[in-house]
Order: C-alpha cells, then sequence, then structure tokens
C-alpha cells in the first residue's frame, strides 16, 4: 500500500456522504432494482450480458438472510420480466454463512431453484478466506442437483491450483479473479507478477479441462493472455466469458466486445452503497489510489479512453 492509498483511506470518513455518492456512481447502479435494470438494458443495447448484485454482506441477524434471499427472488422475476440478458451473484455471508452451511445452503437453493424455472444462472461469490471451505461445501452440494450454479476462485490464494483442478473434474462453472481481499502471506501470493502468472496457469487449466470460465479482470495482460489461451485451445466464444465491475475499464471492454467475446458487467446496486464503497478500500486501500487516479483522469486506464 502506498502513502497516497493511506492517505486517501484516511480521508475517507472527512469527505461528505454526498460527494462519495457522486463519484461511487459510476460504480454503482443505483439504490432501487429499477435503477439496476435500467443500467442492465443500457449495457444490454451495448452487447454486455449482466451480473446484478444486491450490496450487502457479513449480516447481523438471520432474518436479514431471508430477506436477501427475497429479494433475489425477485431480481431474478425482473430479469425474466424485462428480458435482461442477465444473471445474479451472491454473496455467501449475505445469505447466513456465518451462522452456518445448512442456512446458507437452504437460502441459496431457493434461488437457484427460481433460476432453474427460468432458465437462469446463480454466481456465488467469493468472500475472504475464512470463508471458502463453506462456501465451496455449500456450492458442492448445490452442484449435486443443479447445473446453473457457479463459483469464484481467487488466483492469490495458494489453495487455488487445488480447488481449480478439484472443481474441473465436476465441470464446475467457474469465475475466476484475482481476489480483493488482504490475505495473510502464509496463504496468498502477493506479488503482483505471481498473482498475474497463477491467474494464467489457471486459467489455462481450467478451459483444457473443459470448464466453463467468466474471465474476471480488467488487467490488459490477463485479457491478452485469456485471448491467446482460448485461439490456441480453438475455442468456441461460447465456452467462455471476459467479466468486468461496472464503470471500470470501458473502452477495453468495448475492444473485446468488438473482437466478437462474450462479456459480462456486474451491476451492484442497492442501499448499502456507501457501507460498501467505504468497507471495499478500508479492506484494500490499494485500491484508493487506484481510484482516486482515475477521477483526476491520471490512471492507466483513462489514458486508454
Ligand atoms: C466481474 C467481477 C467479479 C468479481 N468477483 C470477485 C469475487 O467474487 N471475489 C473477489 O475476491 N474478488 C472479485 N472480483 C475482484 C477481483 O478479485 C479484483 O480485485 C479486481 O478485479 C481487480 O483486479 P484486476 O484483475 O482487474 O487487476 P488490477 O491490476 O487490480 O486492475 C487492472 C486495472 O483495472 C482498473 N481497476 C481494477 N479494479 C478497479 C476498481 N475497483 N475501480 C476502478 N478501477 C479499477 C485499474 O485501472 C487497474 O489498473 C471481481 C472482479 C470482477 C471484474
Amino acid at each position: 500500500m502506498s502513502i497516497f492509498d493511506r492517505v486517501i483511506v484516511g480521508l475517507m470518513p472527512l469527505i461528505p456522504k454526498p460527494i462519495v455518492g457522486f463519484f461511487s456512481r459510476r460504480y454503482i447502479a443505483g439504490v432501487h432494482l429499477e435503477d439496476a435494470i435500467a443500467e442492465a438494458r443500457r449495457l444490454n443495447a451495448c452487447g454486455c450480458m449482466v451480473t446484478m448484485d444486491l450490496l450487502g454482506e457479513h449480516i447481523k441477524v438471520k432474518e436479514e438472510s431471508f430477506a436477501a434471499r427475497d429479494t433475489y427472488l425477485e431480481i431474478l422475476d425482473a430479469i425474466e420480466k424485462n428480458g435482461i440478458d442477465g444473471n445474479v451473484s451472491i454473496k455467501p455471508t449475505q445469505f447466513g454463512l456465518t451462522f452456518g452451511t445448512d442456512l446458507a445452503y437452504e437460502n441459496i437453493r431457493a434461488v437457484v431453484e427460481r433460476a432453474k424455472e427460468y432458465g437462469n444462472f446463480v454466481r456465488i461469490d467469493m468472500e475472504d478466506s475464512s470463508t471458502t471451505d463453506a462456501t465451496l461445501e455449500v456450492y458442492g452440494r448445490l452442484r449435486k442437483d443443479f447445473d446453473n450454479v457457479g463459483v469464484v476462485l481467487q488466483a492469490c490464494l495458494r489453495r487455488t491450483l487445488d480447488d481449480a483442478a478439484r472443481l474441473a473434474e465436476m465441470g464446475a462453472n467457474i469465475r475466476l479473479c484475482k481476489g480483493i481481499y488482504v490475505e495473510p502471506y502464509a496463504i496468498s501470493w502477493r506479488d503482483r507478477e505471481i498473482i498475474r502468472r497463477s491467474y494464467v496457469y489457471i486459467l489455462e487449466m481450467l478451459l483444457r479441462k473443459g470448464s466453463y470460465v467468466g474471465i474476471a479482470t480488467h488487467d490488459e495482460l490477463l485479457v491478452w493472455e485469456a485471448m491467446r489461451i482460448v485461439h490456441d485451445l480453438g475455442l468456441d466464444p461460447s465456452c467462455y466469458e471476459f467479466q468486468m465491475l461496472l464503470g471500470v475499464s470501458e473502452r477495453l471492454r468495448e475492444v473485446i466486445v468488438s473482437e466478437g467475446h462474450r462479456l459480462r458487467v456486474y451491476v451492484p446496486y442497492g442501499k448499502d452503497w456507501y457501507a460498501y464503497s467505504t468497507r471495499r478500500l478500508k479492506e484494500n486501500p490499494s485500491l484508493a489510489g487506484t481510484i482516486a487516479l482515475d477521477i483526476l483522469g491520471l490512471s492507466p486506464d483513462r489514458r486508454r479512453r
């Protein structure tokens, strides 16, 4: 973490909420489901698929997990009703994982069942490493009965090589990302170049073994590596998709779509936008510098625009 990142995170509590809101607008679709549907329509019109995310995680009482489940059922209904080309992404702790895997399993199962009725799909996001085993356990249980559910693996974790090999044998649908949480050195790679190499190695293994992969990155080098791998393997674009966060690397997004690859944009929305924005920055302060540079028009990503 640079001094610049520390300064930005330190200043966060002093920045009035409306100003944080103003700058978050690019990354968050809005407060209401209608806002997310409107954003999804705009993205669909640009040739992008979406995955919708209700902001919120680490609930305090079990009842909140039922509310999250019910809202996700509404999101799936709205996607169907509005003819959106999109699915949903859920956070296991928002579905009660910290109260036990059974609670999360039952809640997520209800959403996967509804998605199945619509021919839709549910992605289980991966949170910090304290939840990895439980998340993969819930995913494994669901996978026994459903094929319309996928999970996420983080290239920064040392365990991911083994997890990926095992999940590929199950024919799992996997989103591969670098991993946003700052994890202990004992279990995670820290060096940016090593994480990139880990990403490429795991991506190639998954695609070779026939897994459908959501290639979630804005790192141009990794996008190039992914294009190289799908070219080498002669894969049809239906075997994988690129994935990006709302408001990030829009120019690169356009390039990927224009070259005939499928691309899905992660569309977060909800009333928890402020807690979400500030928590993310505290968890991973190096993002603060990236976003600040981006807002000032100085990030490498901006210069590509
Ligand atoms: C669709 C999607 C789903 C994800 N799901 C998960 C998940 O379930 N679990 C998890 O741990 N992580 C998840 N992530 C986050 C991921 O792990 C990385 O932290 C994040 O994508 C940044 O890594 P990068 O590969 O884009 O490379 P980086 O090197 O971090 O970023 C490359 C460039 O992209 C731009 N950039 C990247 N992120 C941002 C940002 N937030 N705001 C502004 N600019 C940015 C910057 O210009 C940066 O230089 C997800 C990411 C995506 C795209």
